[in-house]
């Protein structure tokens, strides 16, 4: 068993880190912060500069922990305009991924992922926005909410009711592709979010929106099962951004602490909670990697990966915690805050802690019965 990373793997980490070193200055951090702003030029440097590379799944993984390392609202903003394209790689059509995806490989478009509605986001079953089918065409109504790049994005993977369910609530829902020009569509921003405030936010309403048949992904009522299999990929990458924040914490803590003459260093408490956060931030790197090796082999293991998104996402918050608590005044009025108030998010998108844990046991006593 080799811990280290392959060669190429390393020096793309090494060559993410000068990027977003370079790049993401701690006042291009608070201003995109403060006036929650999407950072669109920095989404194209990172494009033009081969930061963002899906051709091979670890370099994503690798770029995603190191940029959100350095600042996670960017970070996860240059990151997020592709948000949801697993979807169609894996079960659209062939014009569906030269209509769509062609674009956003190009970095021409953006994209969005839109599940959650303003009934809530974990009983992902009882959603409520209808597509009626008419001739060639379906006829959606209802609305979206909390959905990033949601004022931004050129379309959407959209999760919706085709048909009434049967026995099984998880019934009837289909895929669809839906642009955000289309006639009946509208963006609402959401402003004054608790973090990542870089990354855009919004409700969305469909209002007799009509998509062509064609823009159904895959088959209709398979929706669930491609949203939960898109949501086993996608909870790898958020608990790289929980490995990003916690390493970030640990990093700042460390100089803020370097810094200072008194012997406030070299205390016990000091030292045994420094201890903690790096011993954490190394089981969620464990945990992660393991569950990114399983799925880019093509053998995922969901429970492994409720594990790693959970326990990596409540490690940014607990490093995110201690750091503030170790650097006082220093922290609270630095960019600490923003990493605290950041990390908070990582454990509710794409799943709660509370729905990873649902998963985890729902794995663990199906084994037990069989
Ligand atoms: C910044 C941001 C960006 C987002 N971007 C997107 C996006 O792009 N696309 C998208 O579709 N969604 C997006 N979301 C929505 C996100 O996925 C939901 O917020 C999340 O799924 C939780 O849903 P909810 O907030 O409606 O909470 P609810 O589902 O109402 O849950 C409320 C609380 O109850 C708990 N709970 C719920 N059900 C159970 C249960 N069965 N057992 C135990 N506890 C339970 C939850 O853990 C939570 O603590 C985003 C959210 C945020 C904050």
């Amino acid at each position: 068993m080799d811990f280290d990373l392959p060669e190429d793997i390393a020096q793309h980490r090494e060559k993410v880190r000068e990027f977003a070193l370079k790049e993401f200055t701690p006042e291009l951090a608070r201003k995109h912060d403060i006036e929650e702003k999407f950072p669109d030029s920095l989404r194209k440097a990172a494009f033009d500069n081969g930061i963002v590379d899906f051709s091979s799944p670890w370099k994503s993984l690798v770029a995603i922990e190191e940029l959100c390392r350095v600042d996670p609202g960017l970070g996860i903003s240059v990151t997020v305009p592709y948000f949801g394209a697993e979807t169609i790689m894996l079960f659209g059509s062939d014009l569906l991924k030269e209509k769509y995806l062609a674009r956003v490989n190009a970095g021409k478009a953006i994209m969005g992922l839109a599940v959650t509605e303003p009934g809530g986001g974990s009983d992902v079953a009882g959603l409520k926005t209808e597509a009626k089918k008419v001739d060639d065409r379906y006829i959606l109504n209802g609305s979206k909410m909390f959905i990033t790049n949601g004022s931004i994005a050129d379309f959407f993977v959209m999760l919706v009711r085709t048909s009434k369910p049967d026995d099984k609530r998880h019934h009837g829902l289909s895929v669809m592709v839906v642009e955000s020009r289309s006639k009946g569509f509208t963006a609402n921003k959401l402003k004054g979010k608790l973090g990542v405030r870089a990354t855009d936010t919004a409700e969305l309403v469909l209002n007799n929106v009509e998509v062509p048949a064609e823009n159904l992904v895959g088959e209709e009522g398979k929706g669930f099962y491609y949203i939960m299999t898109f949501f086993n990929i996608s909870r790898i990458f958020v608990a790289a951004q929980g490995l990003g924040v916690a390493q970030g914490c640990l990093d700042r803590t460390l100089e803020i602490l370097r810094n200072r003459k008194d012997e406030y260093r070299g205390m016990e408490e000091v030292n045994f909670a420094i201890a903690e956060m790096a011993t954490r931030i190394e089981a969620s790197r464990l945990l992660t990697y393991k569950a990114a090796s399983y799925l880019f082999q093509f053998k995922p293991k969901p429970e492994i990966t409720s594990m790693a998104k959970a326990y990596a996402s409540e490690t940014a918050v607990f490093c995110a915690e201690k750091a503030l608590e170790l650097t006082g005044l220093e922290g609270i009025t630095g960019d600490l805050e923003r990493y605290f108030r950041d990390a908070k998010i990582l454990e509710i998108w794409e799943g709660t802690s509370e729905v990873e844990k649902l998963v985890i046991s729902r794995f663990l006593t199906k084994e037990e019965k069989a």
